[in-house]
């Protein structure tokens, strides 16, 4: 019979200045009340991809995580305790659970730590991918686009403080949108600039589109779209291959007008979007063969 409980996480909580880690009890609780993670959202994270008790794509997320980190004006993340740390939580990981359970998911946490001290909080998660992730890689996604619900000002007026690039904790809005995709018979939302109409990203994902002539198109990342680890892997890996991989604005009727398009992100690695709004998407005859390239991709 098949167990529809998930084995338990593994849970490193780390010295936030490059100090010791210890092993926790994911039964009992670690973060404080007063933790600003809790009580404003304020902190940022990293979910990487982990097969066969190896992470992947480990030096983006680290370089992401040291960005996101200094956008917030937190401590610089002592990244070789991270690493030493991930290392070895993916590896218990895997010898007890690898058989079943061959990719898992790592998260690292960082907040700006509790009001009371000051101190930043840090803590690495391993547990097994969402089961929904299979699902939606077989099935693709139903895509809503819609409005992010604020513009961001990415020209001379940008506001300094922003922390859009960075990836925060503060995903209360995506969630929102999700939920609202879900209520009506969708999968996701694709967020379109109000004023350009430009392409920006999907809830949790960024956005690839795949053209005729084994072209791959994505949305600028920066300030008003994250940079996702996931794009810059399949583009230095499919360019390699003969693709054809450039950044480049785009909107709703080049999703229409697509081959095909792509949501990519580290653990639910690539899902294709089989209907934008009320218009489906046809499977192209290359989809397996796209599907492919994103999960060697992000295996390399
Ligand atoms: N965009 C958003 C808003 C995301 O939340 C994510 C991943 O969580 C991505 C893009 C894709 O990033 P990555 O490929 O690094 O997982």
């Amino acid at each position: 019979m098949v167990s529809l409980v998930q084995p338990q996480p593994i849970i490193y909580v780390l010295e936030p200045f490059g100090g010791s880690a210890r092993l926790h009890n994911p039964m009992l609780p670690h973060v404080f009340h007063d933790d600003a993670a809790v009580t404003r959202g304020d902190g940022v994270f990293e979910a990487i991809l982990l097969l066969g008790g190896e992470p992947t794509n480990l030096d983006r997320h680290a370089a992401r995580f040291a960005s996101s980190a200094a956008r917030l004006g937190l401590p610089a993340p002592y990244l070789g305790q991270w690493r030493e740390v991930t290392a070895a939580a993916a590896q218990a990981w895997h010898a007890q659970h690898g058989e079943k359970h061959p990719a898992a998911r790592c998260t690292w946490t960082y907040t700006r730590g509790r009001e009371s001290t000051g101190v930043p909080s840090a803590w690495v998660t391993v547990g097994a991918e969402p089961r929904e992730h299979a699902r939606a890689r077989a099935e693709g996604a139903r895509a809503l686009t819609g409005p992010r619900g604020y513009q961001v000002d990415t020209g001379d007026k940008a506001a300094p403080w922003l922390t859009t690039g960075a990836k925060t904790l503060n995903y209360a809005a995506n969630m929102a949108a999700l939920r609202h995709a879900k209520q009506n018979g969708f999968d996701d939302v694709i967020f379109v600039d109000t004023e350009t109409g430009r392409v920006l990203e999907a809830t949790t994902s960024t956005v690839i589109v795949v053209k005729k002539g084994r072209r791959l198109r994505t949305p600028r990342p920066g300030q008003d779209i994250l940079s996702g680890t996931s794009q810059q892997a399949l583009f230095e890996y499919a360019g390699q291959r003969g693709y054809k991989c450039k950044v480049k604005d785009l909107y709703v009727d080049d999703l229409l007008s697509a081959e095909s398009v792509w949501l990519v992100s580290s653990v639910r690695r690539g899902v294709r979007v089989t209907a934008v709004n009320e218009v489906e998407l046809p499977a192209p005859k290359n989809a397996a063969e796209i599907a492919a390239l994103i999960d060697a991709a992000l295996a390399d």
